[in-house]
């Protein structure tokens, strides 16, 4: 249950205390993107998002965006905030992380995986032994489960 528990929880990305980092020895950060850095399929950066990577990257962290997303919205956000983007993640099997550490050359203990989801950002950052941020979704995203449920609920009620 251990890899289910994140090592520190924020409400959003802004929030992280680079100092704080710092101080935990850390020199290299994964940020996930959908729901971290930007809303579930929204273009646009989160408030504070390009403020606060530009100041982890004056600080001299390493940082890379790895997502589970597809889209050329990866590349774009990336060359946006300026850091390389891992694409295609599929978190969380250990691949993207290890590229991702990879592109930031820091060792696993210093680097901290920050994201919104238990099950791809936080396990597949503890399957690598990454340090964890858990982040609150910037927009729940629960809209195809919502779907699910209401054709479970017409289902039932015979109305379809
Ligand atoms: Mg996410």
């Amino acid at each position: 249950m251990e890899r289910f528990r994140a090592d520190q929880h924020v409400d959003t990305l802004p929030e992280v205390s680079l100092d704080a980092l710092a101080r935990a020895g850390i020199r290299g950060i994964v940020v996930d993107l959908d729901n971290t850095v930007c809303a579930y399929h929204r273009p646009e950066l989160a408030p504070g998002v390009a403020e606060w990577v530009a100041a982890a990257r004056d600080r001299g962290f390493a940082l890379v965006l790895v997502s589970n997303n597809f889209s050329e919205r990866v590349a774009l956000v990336g060359a946006q905030l300026g850091i390389p983007v891992v694409p295609n993640a599929l978190k969380p099997l250990p691949f993207a992380f290890l590229r991702a550490l990879k592109l930031l050359r820091t060792p696993r203990r210093a680097t901290v995986v920050i994201g919104d989801q238990l099950f791809t950002d936080v396990l597949g950052a503890k399957l690598v032994g990454c340090r964890t941020i858990l982040t609150t979704p910037l927009v729940a995203h629960d809209f195809p489960l919502t779907r699910v449920l209401r054709f479970l609920e017409r289902t039932l009620a015979g109305r379809t």
